[in-house]
């Protein structure tokens, strides 16, 4: 009987799983995310949180972010102004938000589903160079719209996971209504709504309700005029999401739905919550899911998928409490260049953060400038020098983090010294991992001279770290040594090697041009520092762990963009561990 059931389910999951293969191509539901009145209020946390909650429900859901600026892609950016810059398995170097994506939904992007006016225009500029315009003068309207257009439909098709095709799209349009550079976006989704048809496309418009201090009261005028203007556009909002700092009251629900011509249960209130772990259980209370389902005309999910969507928003509330009611905490030092925006380090502080939860500990990040740990600062500036060493000192674990260019190098050099020293845990990534080896090369062997050739850029000098060569091509854009690579274990007299669940093949996604240079390896092993891992040619080396010392491990690769706040990635998690003594 039992087997008879399992079979039965089975067939009905392969079933399922065919229909789906055979009718979403005709069938994708768009999901449009603009932001009104300013930016930063959380657009990329709703539209995740929209795709995990239908995720959860058991469709397949997929992405777009649109990044209205003129860049081909994120991967010039300095993180001071835009944040890091996330990775993709195909080396995609993308806009932070899709790490939000990735993390919510638990998905893999592709380079496509990021979308920027450079790759559009590229686009359409190389068909006219090779003549596909036919002569014709090429416009904004139709040849940019149209360009779009055809790119959302097709990365919309793509799988993201497994093997399935999405079935609904969430495309997110960065910016606000009104900026400039995203008036073709809106041109080209105002067509586009004809295009797919009405219950395959809808609108969610994020707006914020400011409470100034003056009066206490929330004002509903900036949404109004930004709902007035999507409108005046051609887009009209299904549902509004308002963000406001404390909770709103009915009456100004009632306003918003008034003067904005949509219906009391279209407008969401969402205020402050707790952590963002909360806020797809609070779009899920509000009746999203029902709204989507009806508006977009969802097929009723099988029994077979809502199973399993009921076991992972369990496991989402847990998270949720969990987060709320930590007590015992963790410290960690990130010793990096950029840590005046901590959105420079999104995917390291996430990844932090998974990993202390899997713990049930709190996580007490703090950042320190690497330059003020330098000897330099203590006569320039004595106090931020001994406040950032005090930093330090207090930390149960470092963390290095990946960089670039010459600022703060000795100070991170310091950094590693000190935790390798005191026995610290300490995690290096990608720069932090080539540091890590010239530490241990200046201090340990001896070699007083030793550097990376990317501040030494002189291959007469001790560089411990070198050039790649394929990886120098003169152009900075897309060049570097990018996505997802295997990395495999030597030996299994390794803390990753048990810490990745002792898999001999790992795949982690890289972004480097410089690397460990093998010449040097044998001394450094002699001496206790064990590169125990390595690419599958056997030429770049990928992981080095130091004896005698709790947790001393440097990885060549940036292992925070895969980690998930149900799947903690070992390298943080091992971090974690050893700082709370549970290694
Ligand atoms: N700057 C180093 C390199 O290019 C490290 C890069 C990184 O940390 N992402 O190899």
């Amino acid at each position: 009987m039992n087997y008879l059931m399992r079979t039965s389910r089975s067939f009905s999951l392969l079933a399922n799983t065919y229909l789906h293969k055979m009718m979403k191509k005709k069938n994708m539901k768009y999901i449009l995310v603009t932001g009104g009145v300013i930016s930063g209020i959380g657009k990329g946390v709703i539209a995740s949180s929209i795709g995990r909650i239908l995720k959860s429900n058991g469709y397949e859901v997929t992405s777009i972010k649109i990044d209205p600026y003129i860049n081909i892609d994120a991967g010039t950016f300095s993180p001071y102004e835009h944040g890091e810059v996330f990775v993709l398995d195909d080396g995609g170097e993308v806009d932070l938000d899709l790490g939000n994506y990735e993390r919510f939904m638990d998905i893999k992007l592709h380079r496509d589903n990021n979308i920027t006016t450079g790759k559009i225009y590229l686009d359409v500029i190389n068909k006219e160079r090779r003549g596909d315009f036919l002569g014709k003068t090429v416009q904004v309207v139709p040849h940019i719209t149209d360009a779009i257009q055809e790119w959302v439909e097709k990365v919309a098709h793509q799988p993201v996971s497994c093997e399935l095709q999405p079935e609904i799209c969430i495309i997110e349009l960065g910016g606000t209504i009104g900026d400039i550079e995203g008036m073709p976006f809106v041109e080209a989704f105002r067509q586009f709504q004809f295009k797919v048809k009405k219950e395959n496309f809808c609108c969610v418009h994020v707006s914020l309700v400011p409470q100034p201090k003056a009066t206490g009261e929330h004002k509903t005028k900036p949404t109004q005029a930004s709902v007035r203007e999507l409108r005046g556009l051609g887009l009209s909002p299904d549902l509004i999401v308002c963000r406001s700092e404390d909770a709103v009251n009915e009456n100004v629900k009632q306003k918003i739905s008034n003067f904005c011509h949509v219906p009391p249960e279209q407008v969401i209130c969402l205020h402050d919550v707790r952590s963002v772990y909360h806020v797809p259980i609070f779009l899920e209370q509000q009746g999203l899911v029902g709204f989507f389902l009806d508006r977009l005309q969802l097929p009723i999910r099988q029994p077979s998928s809502s199973e399993e969507s009921i076991k992972l928003s369990a496991e989402w509330r847990n998270l949720a409490e969990k987060f709320d009611h930590l007590v015992r905490e963790v410290k960690i030092a990130l010793v990096g260049k950029y840590t005046s925006l901590e959105d420079a380090y999104a995917s390291v502080s996430k990844a932090l953060q998974h990993a202390t939860l899997h713990c049930n500990l709190k996580l007490d990040l703090q950042f320190i400038a690497a330059a003020d740990l330098e000897r330099e600062m203590q006569t320039n500036n004595p106090i931020r020098y001994h406040e950032a060493w005090q930093k330090l000192c207090k930390a149960d674990g470092v963390l290095v983090p990946g960089g670039f260019g010459s600022n703060g190098i000795e100070g991170k050099i310091a950094a590693i010294e000190w935790a390798r020293k005191n026995k610290k845990p300490f995690l290096g990534i990608c720069l932090g991992f080539q540091l890590a080896v010239v530490e241990f090369a200046r201090n340990v062997l001896g070699w007083e001279d030793a550097h990376t050739i990317e501040i030494t850029q002189d291959k007469a000098k001790k560089n411990v770290v070198i050039e790649m060569e394929e990886h120098h091509t003169g152009i900075m854009g897309g060049t570097m040594r990018l996505g997802k690579k295997a990395t495999m274990f030597k030996t299994q007299d390794s803390i990753l090697w048990k810490l990745y669940d002792k898999k001999q093949f790992i795949e982690e996604r890289h972004r480097h041009r410089y690397e460990v240079n093998k010449a040097f390896v044998p001394e450094m092993e002699r001496a206790g520092m064990k590169f125990v891992a390595e690419d599958e040619s056997g030429e770049r080396l990928e992981i080095l762990e130091v004896e005698d010392h709790p947790y001393f491990v440097g990885v060549q690769f940036h292992p925070e963009y895969i980690s998930r706040p149900l799947k903690p990635s070992p390298p943080y998690l091992g971090l974690i561990l050893a700082s709370s003594g549970r290694l």
